[in-house]
């Protein structure tokens, strides 16, 4: 039973019209005359439905697959310019309650070094999150409703919020938390945080309960169900992502696409952020045990489907990809990447000493911030710091009828600037400081209306004397 409104997990990932959908995109993968008709539905950037965009994803003539990828080139111009957000994971609790096999904080493993942060603690990795120039956090957590429960997790997004040091503040906290119920998603929506995000591992209902044996996790209903309790409790921003490696990745990019359709059917709003995390490498976990493993060319090719599939979306990258991988997806379509990551508890002060491990997975772009920033400038981006969407109110649909009415780029270019301009002030070296400069000198030049790059120029003179608005 296929049903996208039904608030059923089964109905709404039905594997039915999974399996379907997988069967007709294999059919139509060389019917060259429905590729060219999907890709000219693509280009209104109105998006396309799971089946039209798994047709694209199982076509592999060559010609056609660059087709593709020139159009999700060209959508990630259109709908985000060269700006990219900037973010860092914060991880406050290891302990956990689960049994989920591919992750190092599952209960029986004993030879991790369970760490969970106080509150100074807290205080003193945000400060140093700070120094290096972050302002927008993803935190983290394993699953222990008595270790960490809601209020430890409030507690410590109230402690986020609080630290104010030299010019730093942290001005938007997202969370990626197990699922929980109505009541818990109300209290982080009050307690303002932004985008609430949880990957769904697998959309198939079977893998996902061999994957997930125990523990309130193995409950694939609750957790598919979770991104509609988050809404109903007032979350406006939802980030959904699969952790690929665990499944048949066609199967999982129809499930995930179903997914959007599902919140945009009931919710009137689609989801705000899409991740690409891939199975890495961690302590009591060797990827190579899981038989899905996807090639970077075909990661690069989700990428680019997503891209065209839901150009509204937002597409978010970590550090477990490489420095190659990154420079290949953010080019097809991701819009926010995570910068000098550590993803043990405690790791930005205190890096674990070799015989400790708390570490979620190994990292594979282990670049500061700073090499970050630089590089991507050296490539043409405007790494960008904002978060004014979610001070402003442009969260949920209002954000969505932004994006949607192209005026986004009138007000994202200019606070990208203003926000990387504050950056270079307070914590780039002085090379990225030099190349910073040129560039926003270059950029301004590409803000359109006269008044708003009068504006800017102002408010640029302004950080230059120190001055700092928290708005953006
Ligand atoms: N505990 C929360 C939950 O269960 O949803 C979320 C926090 S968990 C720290 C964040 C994500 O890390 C998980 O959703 C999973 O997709 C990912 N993860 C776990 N093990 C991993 C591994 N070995 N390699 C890459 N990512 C992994």
């Amino acid at each position: 039973m296929y049903n996208v409104k039904s608030m059923k997990a089964e109905e709404f990932i039905s594997d039915e019209e999974i399996l379907e959908t997988l069967q007709y995109a294999e059919d139509n993968k060389n019917n060259i005359k429905l590729i060219d008709e999907i890709i000219e539905k693509a280009k209104l950037r109105k998006g396309l439905n799971h089946r039209e965009a798994s047709v694209l994803l199982a076509c592999d003539i060559p010609k056609k697959v660059m087709e593709i990828y020139n159009l999700a080139e060209q959508i990630k111009k259109d709908f985000y310019g060269n700006r990219i957000v900037l973010f860092a994971p914060l991880y406050l609790s290891n302990y956990c309650v689960n049994g989920c096999v591919y992750c190092p904080y599952h209960l029986k493993n004993k030879h991790i070094a369970r760490k969970k942060l106080t509150k100074e603690e807290v205080a003193r990795e945000v400060t140093a999150l700070m120094d290096m120039g972050h302002k927008r956090l993803a935190i983290e957590a394993g699953e222990d409703p008595v270790m960490n429960p809601i209020e430890y997790i409030l507690e410590c997004i109230d402690t986020i919020y609080g630290v104010k040091h030299k010019n730093g503040a942290i001005r938007r906290v997202n969370v990626n938390i197990a699922a929980t119920t109505v009541e818990n998603y109300r209290r982080l929506h009050e307690a303002g945080i932004g985008t609430y995000i949880l990957f769904q591992e697998t959309y198939n209902k079977a893998s996902y309960e061999k994957l997930h044996p125990t523990g309130p996790k193995s409950d694939y209903a609750y957790h598919t169900e979770a991104m509609d309790r988050a809404m109903e409790g007032g979350i406006d921003d939802v980030g959904l992502g699969v952790l690929f490696g665990l499944e048949l990745y066609k199967y999982e990019f129809a499930g995930l696409l179903m997914h959007a359709e599902h919140l945009e059917a009931v919710h009137g709003v689609g989801p705000h952020t899409i991740s690409l995390p891939r199975i890495k490498r961690a302590d009591d976990i060797d990827p190579d045990t899981f038989d899905n493993g996807i090639s970077d060319e075909i990661f690069c090719k989700i990428a680019a489907c997503i891209r065209i599939a839901v150009p509204y979306t937002g597409m978010i990258i970590s550090t477990r990809e490489s420095k190659e991988v990154r420079d290949e997806v953010i080019r097809l379509g991701v819009s926010q990447i995570s910068g000098g990551s550590k993803t043990s508890v405690g790791g930005y002060c205190e890096p674990s000493p070799a015989d400790e491990l708390t570490e979620q997975f190994d990292v594979s772009d282990t670049r500061t911030l700073d090499e970050v920033i630089s590089w991507l400038m050296s490539k043409g981006y405007i790494p960008s710091f904002c978060t004014a969407c979610y001070r402003e109110g442009r969260t949920g649909d209002r954000f969505m009828s932004l994006l949607k009415s192209g005026q986004i780029q009138n007000c994202c270019h200019p606070n990208a600037l203003m926000t990387l301009k504050e950056y270079l002030e307070d914590y780039a070296s002085n090379d990225t400081k030099s190349l910073g400069e040129m560039l926003i000198m270059k950029e301004l030049d590409n803000i359109p209306d006269k008044k708003v790059r009068d504006i800017v120029i102002d408010r640029l003179a302004k950080i230059e004397n120190g001055d700092r608005d928290f708005r953006f």
